[in-house]
């Protein structure tokens, strides 16, 4: 059985992720509204994968008898400067979650919760790949920032993405 304090942790997690997917639906329909369809498609997948890491979370707390507790998902960001605001503030949302899984790590390793210590490492994993991702979009849309080819370059780029259910 999990602790109290791991149960409000992962069930503060589920909620996280939804958030992250809300957060991304914005950028995407920003991106949408702006004309930039490929960097829309991007943020729309982003935001599957993100209600695919709550529902992980999810099937795992049921998996230890946890306590399932659904809380209200705060509002997103709805207006940006330019796309380039989109990657950036993807990039720190990232480094927010990396640091809310280290946290949940952190309990896990001290209350010796194996089995979750076993879960989470999966969300470490994923958090390299996102902040990687995230850092290379930023770059890339710094030096689009005053070059319309470039950019049209990186939402043509980002057009192909499509969702890997199956790695996710
Ligand atoms: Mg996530």
């Amino acid at each position: 059985m999990l602790s109290e304090k791991l149960q409000k942790l992962l069930n503060d997690q589920i909620n996280y992720e939804y958030y992250s997917a809300y957060t991304y639906l914005a950028m995407s329909a920003y991106a949408d509204s702006n004309e930039f369809p490929g960097i829309a498609n991007f943020f729309m997948i982003q935001a599957q994968e993100e209600m695919e890491h709550a529902k992980r979370i999810y099937t795992y707390m049921l998996s230890k008898g946890g306590d399932i507790e659904l809380e209200a998902i705060e509002k997103p960001k709805k207006e940006y400067k330019d796309v380039f605001e989109i990657f950036d503030e993807g990039l720190s949302h990232e480094q927010e979650v990396t640091r809310r899984i280290y946290h949940i790590a952190d309990v896990a390793l001290e209350e010796k919760e194996h089995a979750t210590m076993s879960f989470i490492k999966w969300f470490i994993d994923e958090q390299v790949e996102e902040e990687e991702s995230f850092s290379l979009l930023v770059k890339k849309a710094k030096r689009a920032l005053d070059n319309p080819a470039a950019l049209y370059l990186l939402d043509d780029e980002l057009a192909s993405r499509t969702l890997h259910p199956a790695a996710k």
